[in-house]
């Protein structure tokens, strides 16, 4: 049997049709911090060729050398995939995008948002595919950051309306994700994903308060951290956020603070619909709202505990001293 991947036996797209069908194309399309890598793993699918467009059209031309994807000049022409991912900024550009391609694409086929979108845009869309072009669609936004996607370790969260749609994604999704849970129909992976988000920040922000509480009264942040990261107030990002970006001061961990915040507004409607009377959830959205406002959109979103830090009138950075004994 041949292989359409990096180690190709398909010269080219049409040769790879005619091998294999179209069954065997898988389209990408936003070559991101996460598409990037995410599509590095679609095209060493065996017996699969992946075709790969972005707007910056240097990416993809480089995603084919080191990859052996193939770039496509036109957008229209990632119709011809059978299997379309999308890893995006936000539901819009999800949905630009789909206009485009979509009349291109041949029914029973799929739409595939790995962007972290907004779940009522994405059941508006999934509804629309289906009775415009009897499309697919199924959102499937991914955790695990740029290098999570560089190992192929994401965790996958899908929303689908019906079994085929996942039956026929599934085989790519697993080729980047570790971990896939199918969270309930189209629409669905997207609210779980948001609130994930809002989790994760409002931990960094907890964490980062209490240490900035600490640290005035003579504590160390990165000491305060060894005991708590041995006890049960402990998290990711007290094991890993808030020492290796915040402490450190690299705040460098590949995910943009204005993602986040979008992110931040989903999960607000999700609790808005679902639980109006929450409070903790808004207040940090409120305050990742407030960071976005202030720092640079291509600030990192472990940046948002700058704020909290001009408001302390204090940084949390670890001294040689105590970086040395973690
Ligand atoms: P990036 O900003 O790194 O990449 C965005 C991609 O979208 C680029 O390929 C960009 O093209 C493309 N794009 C932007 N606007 C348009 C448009 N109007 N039309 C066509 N293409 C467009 O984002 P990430 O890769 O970080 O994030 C992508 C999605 O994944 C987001 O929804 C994000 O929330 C989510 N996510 C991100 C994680 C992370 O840690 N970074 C983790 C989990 C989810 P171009 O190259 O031309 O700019």
């Amino acid at each position: 049997s041949s292989h359409c991947g990096s180690s190709n036996s398909c010269s080219s797209v049409v040769s790879c049709i005619a091998e294999h069908g179209t069954e065997a194309m898988v389209g990408f399309v936003g070559l991101g911090a996460m598409g990037y890598h995410m599509a590095s793993h679609v095209a060493r699918l065996s017996g699969r060729r992946c075709l790969v467009w972005n707007r910056t059209t240097s990416k993809a031309e480089q995603h084919a050398r080191e990859h052996g994807s193939v770039q496509v000049q036109d957008l229209h022409a990632m119709g011809q995939a059978r299997v379309l991912l999308l890893c995006l900024p936000t539901s819009e550009e999800d949905r630009e995008v789909t206009e485009a391609v979509a009349p291109h694409m041949s029914r029973g086929s799929c739409i595939v948002s790995c962007t972290s979108g907004d779940p009522n845009a994405s059941r508006r869309l999934a509804g629309t595919l289906w009775e415009r072009f009897g499309l697919h669609f199924v959102d499937c936004p991914v955790s695990g950051g740029p290098r999570g996607a560089e190992v192929g370790s994401l965790a996958c969260m899908l929303g689908a309306d019906n079994r085929e749609a996942i039956e026929l994604v599934e085989p790519v999704v697993r080729s980047f994700a570790s971990k896939i849970v199918v969270c309930g129909p189209a629409g669905a992976g997207h609210a779980v994903k948001a609130v994930n988000n809002a989790l994760n920040v409002a931990h960094l922000l907890m964490g980062a308060e209490g240490l900035l509480a600490l640290q005035s009264m003579g504590v160390e942040p990165a000491v305060a951290l060894q005991a708590i990261n041995g006890s049960s107030g402990r998290s990711l990002q007290t094991e890993q956020r808030l020492p290796q970006e915040v402490l450190s001061g690299r705040f460098g961990y590949g995910f943009k603070l204005p993602l986040m915040a979008k992110d931040c507004s989903t999960a607000e409607s999700v609790i808005r619909d679902g639980f109006p009377q929450a409070s903790l959830i808004p207040a940090a959205v409120k305050l990742v709202q407030q960071a976005a406002a202030e720092e640079s959109p291509e600030a990192d979103y472990t940046e948002v505990v700058r704020l909290l830090e001009r408001r302390a009138g204090q940084e949390l950075r670890t001294s040689k001293e105590a970086a040395a004994k973690m």
